[in-house]
C-alpha cells in the first residue's frame, strides 16, 4: 500500500486557468512552472497548459526539462541569464529572457548570435529585487532596440512585493511608475502574478504570470482558493500506520512537546518533514480523517507524526487514509498553522512522496 502521495487533479488545473482567463479575459498567460511547478511536477503540469500562451520559469535547466519534455511554447526565464555563455542556449531553445542589469545587456551587446533573443525588460518599481531602476529604463530600452541580435518588440515587465494586500498602497505606487516608463511605448506590458490577477484587475495588460492561483491555491492573506472560484489541485495523503492509547500526563514525540491531559489515542500517521511537512506544524494543526479533522500533537519527526484522535469515536485504524492538505483542509490553513506561505509547503513536498495524476 502507497504511504504518502500527491494526487494531482488535472482536471482542476484545467478549471483553474479557465478560471483565471475569465478573471483577465483580455490577457495573455504565461503560466508560472518554477520549483517543479510549486511541486506538482514541471513537465506533467505543462503537458496539461494547452490553453496556456507561454510558460514562465526560473532557470535554465527548468526550461531545458520543459524542452525535453516535448514542450513547444514560448518560455520566459523570470531570472533572465548571467553567464554570456549562456546566450547560445537562450538562442538554440528559443527561450525568452528578463533583462535586469547592466552586465546582461554589455553581454547581448558584444555577443554575436545566431538569431535574435527575445527579451523582457524587467523594471525594479518597488520589489527592490530584479529590475532595472526606473532612471535607467529609457536608456536601457534604446540600448536593446539598437542591438541587431534583439528581437525589436522589446516586452515589458515588473513584479509586485504587496498586491496580496488589496489595500496597498505600494501597489498603486508600482503601477503608476510603470505606467508613466512605458506609456509611450508600442510594446506588451505584463505586470499582474496571481495577486495582481485576482485584487488588482487595473494591472492586467497584456500578459498575466499566474503562479500560486493556477494550482488552486490563494496568495491573498488570510483567504482559501477556493473563496476565489478555484480548485485546489495538490492533495496530500497518507496512511495511518498504528494507533496506540496513552495514560494521562504522558509526554509525546520528540522532545516532549506535548502532553496528554487524560488518557487518550493517537493515530500515528506516516508523513514527516522527511515528505516535506512542516516541521513546525503547531500542536492542533488540522489532519481530516475519515472525514472528520483532528490536531497534531508533539514534534512532527522526520517519517511520522501523532495525531490525538481522543476516544476514537469514529473507529479509526490502520491503513485509514489521512489528508494533510487538498480539497478537505486548504493547504493555506496548513501553512498558517507552520507559521509559513502555502508556496512553501507545495515546493517542499519531497520525491520520496509517489505522484498520481487524475
Ligand atoms: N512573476 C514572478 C517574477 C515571480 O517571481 C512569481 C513567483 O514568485 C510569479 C510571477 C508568480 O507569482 P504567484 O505564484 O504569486 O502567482
Amino acid at each position: 500500500m502507497r504511504l504518502a502521495t500527491a494526487e494531482i487533479n488535472l482536471t482542476a488545473l484545467s478549471y483553474n486557468l479557465r478560471r483565471i482567463k475569465a478573471l483577465a479575459p483580455g490577457a495573455r498567460v504565461m503560466a508560472v512552472l518554477k520549483a517543479n511547478a510549486y511541486g506538482h511536477g514541471l513537465v506533467k503540469i505543462a503537458q496539461h497548459l494547452n490553453d496556456a500562451d507561454a510558460f514562465a520559469v526560473a532557470r535554465i535547466d527548468e526550461a531545458l526539462a520543459l524542452r525535453a519534455g516535448g514542450l513547444t511554447k514560448p518560455i520566459v526565464l523570470l531570472e533572465g541569464f548571467f553567464d554570456r555563455a549562456d546566450l547560445p542556449i537562450l538562442i538554440a531553445n528559443n527561450f525568452e529572457t528578463i533583462i535586469h542589469d547592466e552586465n546582461q545587456l554589455r553581454a547581448i551587446e558584444t555577443s554575436q548570435l545566431d538569431a535574435r533573443l527575445s527579451v523582457w525588460l524587467k523594471v525594479d518599481t518597488g520589489m527592490h529585487r530584479l529590475g532595472i531602476e526606473p532612471e535607467q529604463f529609457e536608456a536601457f530600452y534604446q540600448r536593446l532596440k539598437g542591438c541587431d541580435n534583439v528581437d525589436p518588440k522589446i516586452k515589458l515587465m515588473t513584479h509586485f512585493s504587496c498586491a496580496d494586500d488589496t489595500n496597498s498602497p505600494q501597489t498603486r505606487q508600482q503601477m503608476e511608475t510603470f505606467e508613466r516608463l512605458v506609456a509611450d511605448k508600442p510594446e506588451a506590458r505584463c505586470l499582474a502574478n496571481s495577486a495582481g490577477v485576482l485584487g488588482w484587475p487595473q494591472s492586467h495588460g497584456d500578459w498575466i504570470r499566474p503562479g500560486l492561483m493556477m494550482y488552486g491555491v490563494s496568495p491573498m492573506l488570510n483567504q482559501v482558493g477556493p473563496e476565489h472560484g478555484l480548485k485546489p489541485v495538490m492533495r496530500l495523503t497518507t496512511r495511518v500506520i498504528a494507533i496506540k492509547t496513552i495514560a494521562a500526563g504522558e509526554k509525546v514525540g520528540y522532545g516532549g512537546r506535548w502532553q496528554s491531559q487524560q488518557k487518550t489515542q493517537l493515530a500515528v500517521v506516516a508523513m514527516g518533514y522527511g515528505d516535506g511537512y512542516p516541521r513546525n506544524a503547531r500542536n492542533g494543526t488540522p489532519v481530516v480523517i475519515r472525514d472528520k479533522r483532528y490536531g497534531i500533537v508533539g514534534a512532527v519527526s522526520m517519517d511520522m507524526i501523532t495525531v490525538d484522535i481522543g476516544t476514537n469515536p469514529d473507529g479509526i485504524a490502520v491503513g485509514d487514509q489521512v489528508e494533510m492538505w487538498g480539497p478537505a483542509l486548504p493547504v493555506e490553513e496548513v501553512a498558517a498553522c507552520a507559521g509559513t506561505i502555502p508556496y512553501e509547503l507545495l515546493c517542499n513536498v519531497t520525491p520520496r512522496v509517489s505522484y498520481e495524476y487524475l
